[in-house]
């Protein structure tokens, strides 16, 4: 997990240039507009996770590529007759547009949620979302002109560069260990980028069991991440989905309450509850607040009326912590089963320990390529997603994120075994 730029040197320049003048090539002969699109379209393309969702979803192929929450313990009674009763009592409410910010009742249930992450917000300072890809997407369109740079772990989320290429942004990475972003390492790379006349626009990070990483940034290590930013005056993105997924301790302090003025975090009840109700938010400093509010109303004009008025309803009216709980516990034996899995069949490979979420990060050995060995893999019944997914630069091919989250225990165990098989024949090639 080293630091790189998404510049490579001048052959692999080159490469590209010829690789995307193929491609332009063979796009104007497959279809009559390409050469009508925005120059932002031609970065766009199917991330390497959705492209495996098709050959991942056989049944007889154990995913271990998808992050799918598993929400067969949600209480399906219960929200059958909450959606009814929302139906016949408020109907007229539910199926009209709303604000753009986002519906107060739900916005004053955010703030109580972010209480547990320790960020004392108001619900003004809150913009309900279409799930938080849409305020990722928002935050992106509002801060960057093509050719900013953006800093973010490396690895990083595959949606978020995906919304970070269309933007047109540079994203270049700085890297972690075991204990999330290494603070001397981002005080160099922001040194060094400020030096180089490079406009850093803003911190991507997500400190809470990283999506693809697994690791979490230490209590130590947050309020130095804070004060290197604030020092470099970059603002930071806190994108925290599974912050309450914690399986043996409680939620660190987000960064947003060392410095919520310098901090936009982002919040999600797709891990926690149910991602079908593609709802999420943002909390933001004031200023940027309003500029959200305005960018999602262009895009959008309100946010799901339903969505969020089941979602209001369910936090105010059940036990929805107990549901975490639950979550919590079921996420926790898959991840004991995978490691379990990973130190009786993979001992010549290493891998992440992560306290909360959905992931670990493996790291193959030596001279292995997790790009090439997928065929094998997928032929051995066995999905993962390759490492080069979650680089601006196509980098981190003998990693390989493996999702815990959605087969049971069992299929985790076999889908390791299989894995190791394909390792093993990889090794005697
Ligand atoms: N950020 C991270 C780190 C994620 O893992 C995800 C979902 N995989 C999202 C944002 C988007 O989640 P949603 O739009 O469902 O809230």
């Amino acid at each position: 997990m080293d630091a790189r730029g998404a510049q490579g040197g001048h052959g692999e320049r080159i490469r590209r240039d010829a690789a995307a003048a193929a491609a332009a090539a063979a796009g104007t002969r497959l279809d009559p507009w390409f050469s009508s699109y925005a120059e932002r379209a031609h970065g766009m393309r199917a991330s390497e996770v959705r492209s495996l969702f098709a050959v991942a979803n056989r049944p007889e192929v154990v995913s271990l590529a998808g992050g799918m929450p598993n929400i067969e313990g949600l209480p399906l009674d219960f929200l059958a007759d909450m959606t009814s009763r929302l139906l016949r009592e408020r109907g007229p409410k539910l199926l009209q547009y709303g604000g753009g910010q986002g519906e107060e009742e739900l916005r004053e249930q955010i703030v109580e949620v972010m209480r547990h992450d320790s960020v004392h917000a108001h619900p003004d300072d809150v913009v309900v979302t279409t799930g938080s890809q849409q305020a990722l997407d928002l935050v992106t369109e509002v801060f960057i002109d093509p050719g900013d740079v953006i800093v973010a772990e490396a690895p990083s989320y595959v949606g978020a560069l995906g919304v970070f290429r269309a933007y047109q942004a540079d994203v270049v990475h700085t890297p972690m260990d075991d204990h999330g972003l290494i603070p001397e390492a981002l005080d160099r790379t922001l040194g060094e980028l400020a030096a180089a006349g490079r406009r850093v626009k803003f911190l991507y990070t997500v400190p809470n069991f990283h999506n693809p990483a697994g690791v979490t940034l230490s209590a130590e290590r947050r309020p130095q991440v804070v004060e290197i930013c604030r020092r470099h005056g970059v603002l930071i993105l806190e994108d925290n989905p599974y912050g309450l997924l914690g399986f043996d301790s409680e939620p660190l302090p987000a960064l947003a309450s060392f410095d919520s003025q310098s901090v936009v975090y982002l919040g999600s009840f797709s891990k926690t509850f149910a991602p079908g109700y593609r709802v999420g938010w943002a909390a933001a400093p004031h200023a940027v607040r309003e500029k959200l509010v305005l960018a999602s109303e262009a895009a959008i004009l309100s946010p799901t009326m339903m969505g969020q008025l089941s979602i209001a309803t369910y936090l105010q009216t059940y036990d929805w912590f107990q549901q975490v709980k639950e979550y919590r516990q079921m996420y926790q034996e898959r991840r004991d089963a995978m490691l379990g899995a990973l130190s009786e069949h993979l001992p010549q490979a290493q891998w992440t320990v992560p306290d909360g979420g959905f992931y670990t990060w493996l790291t193959l050995p030596e001279g292995l390529n997790a790009q090439s060995m997928l065929p094998r893999a997928v032929t051995n019944l066995v999905a993962y997603v390759s490492g080069t997914a979650f680089y601006a630069d196509g980098s981190g091919h003998r990693h390989i994120r493996l999702s815990y989250c959605y087969p049971p225990p069992e299929r985790i165990r076999e889908g390791v075994r299989r894995l190791a098989d394909v390792v093993r024949a990889e090794q005697e090639l």
